[in-house]
């Protein structure tokens, strides 16, 4: 249905582009739809506490608890503070996604500083590099990061990042790609997006890349030295505004916690 409806605005100019993807319904993703709904039963806890608490660190991390055991799960946004996509969806998680099964632990604004600033790197640069192999986090806040990290033990993690271009076109830029762990998704959750990308944006289709992990990069220490199966998400600027951007990253998230274990599309319920 969705296709039909945004192949009925076909023949679009390019500068219409952005509108006629966003002005998509938000609850027309059914897992989206899901992730906005509890299911049966009793609604999941959540809990918040502070990751480097009476810092200029300080930031809240949100524990929401399913009322059914499962996997837990860990989304970062704000690892780079100018890319809204990941704060925008990582608040609109904490303040009202219902996961069916296990725990779901989100950080919004995880370099709160860069964040404030409207910056991508905070006080100590940028943050997704401070996370060397067979090392110790390189800055105050990538300790806090990942003390928290390491407490919460998660079976996945998902940093949530916005790119400037598109991949193999731009050179210097990776949007609309999921770079992952071996033992991950990334082809599944790739297919379940791109069937959220009009078919008139060819260039937008989402790739997945397996990663080599060897980067001093957040999900490739998760992946190394927790062995949770690690995502990292880049949506592109490139000819989308930020309700876009913030669709394609809530759409990617859903989907990864239903093939992860945590949520049910609403016909399985
Ligand atoms: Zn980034």
């Amino acid at each position: 249905m969705r296709r039909r409806r945004i192949l009925a605005a076909g023949g679009v100019l390019a500068g219409t582009v952005v509108t006629s993807v966003a002005s998509r319904s938000p609850d027309e993703h059914d897992l989206v739809s899901a992730a906005r709904h509890p299911g049966s039963g009793d609604e999941p806890e959540t809990n918040t506490e502070s990751i480097l608490p009476n810092t200029d660190h300080e930031t809240t991390l949100y524990e929401i608890d399913a009322p059914r055991d499962g996997p837990t799960a860990m989304i970062f946004g704000g690892v780079h503070g100018d890319e809204y996509n990941g704060i925008d969806v990582g608040h609109e998680i904490a303040e009202g996604w219902y996961p069916d099964a296990g725990t779901l632990a989100v950080v919004p604004e995880t370099d709160r500083v860069a964040v404030e600033n409207d910056e991508r790197e905070g006080i100590d640069g940028d943050l997704n590099r401070h996370f060397p192999v067979d090392g110790d986090p390189e800055s105050e806040l990538a300790r806090g990061v990942w003390e928290a990290v390491e407490r919460h033990d998660p079976d996945v993690v998902l940093d949530l990042h916005r790119s400037l271009g598109i991949y193999g076109v731009h050179r210097q830029y990776v949007g609309q790609a999921i770079f992952h762990s071996s033992d991950a998704r990334g082809d599944e959750l790739a297919a379940a997006l791109n069937d959220a990308v009009p078919w008139y944006l060819p260039m937008h289709r989402f790739v997945a890349r397996e990663s080599h992990l060897s980067g001093p990069l957040l999900f490739h220490k998760a992946a190394r030295e927790l062995d949770a199966v690690a995502y990292l998400f880049e949506t592109t600027s490139f000819l989308f505004d930020r309700e876009t951007k913030n669709e394609m990253t809530r759409v990617m998230t859903a989907a990864l916690l239903e093939r992860h274990g945590l949520l049910e599309a609403e016909g399985k319920r």
